[in-house]
């Protein structure tokens, strides 16, 4: 069956399983980021996401809507986690949250519309552009990839792709030097390291993915 709404259960599950990913993935992000930072992006986001697991336990779906939902998570981002990654995807959340206008459902371009809102807000932030080696790298050709294909059928395919496009953004922050963030300062010696941002950034994505079914 082609789903064709996004609705609040789905989100929600969604989120949920962004909680569970980041306990999984906090030493192998941690590691990414003692390599080109100061070792600390999976601890800051399993603070932030333990955060947003205790919110939702009190969540009804019923009476919230997708706006309240990722206002929610984009709160406890802001408020609990230092570093850039906090604000960034503090904002991302928030964005999201905005553009989509208080729907207990939303369509597929509109959850596009709610992804882009969500980058640009990241964009608009940290000012980083393509190739700065920053989590941009995977999520801005994932932004244009989903825009172009926004009102394709096959949802499922379209955010599989849009996947692939990211964890290949995320690859190409391999052999670059930095431009934002903490590895700015290292210079030639950030090459041959991955972005930890750019990691967590597809596999939070992946988590949308997983969660059609
Ligand atoms: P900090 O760098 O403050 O320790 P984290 O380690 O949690 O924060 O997050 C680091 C990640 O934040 C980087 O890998 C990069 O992807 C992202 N980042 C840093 N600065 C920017 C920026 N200006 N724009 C976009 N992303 C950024
Ligand atoms: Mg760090």
């Amino acid at each position: 069956m082609i789903m064709t709404t996004f609705d609040i259960g789905y989100f929600k599950a969604v989120i949920e399983e962004m909680a569970a990913m980041i306990e999984v993935e906090r030493d192998y992000l941690t590691s990414l980021d003692s390599s080109i930072g100061d070792g600390d992006h999976g601890i800051n986001l399993s603070i932030g996401f333990r955060d947003v697991s205790k919110q939702l336990e009190q969540f009804d779906t019923a009476a919230e809507n997708i706006s309240t939902l990722f206002k929610k998570v984009g709160m406890s981002l802001l408020g609990k986690v230092g570093g850039a990654s906090g604000p960034l995807y503090g904002s991302f959340f928030l964005k999201m949250g905005v553009a989509a206008q208080n729907k207990q459902a939303v369509s597929f371009a509109e959850f596009v519309e709610m992804y882009r809102a969500g980058v640009t807000a990241v964009q608009n932030r940290g000012k980083a552009e393509l190739g700065d080696k920053t989590m941009i790298d995977a999520m801005l050709p994932a932004m244009d990839y989903l825009t172009q294909h926004q009102e394709a059928d096959d949802v499922a395919a379209i955010m599989q792709e849009a996947l692939v496009v990211m964890k290949q953004g995320a690859e190409s922050t391999d052999n670059i030097v930095a431009k934002k963030g903490r590895a700015l300062r290292l210079g030639e010696r950030a090459i041959g390291h991955r972005d930890p941002g750019a990691e967590s950034s597809w596999k939070l994505f992946e988590c949308f993915v997983k969660k059609l079914g």
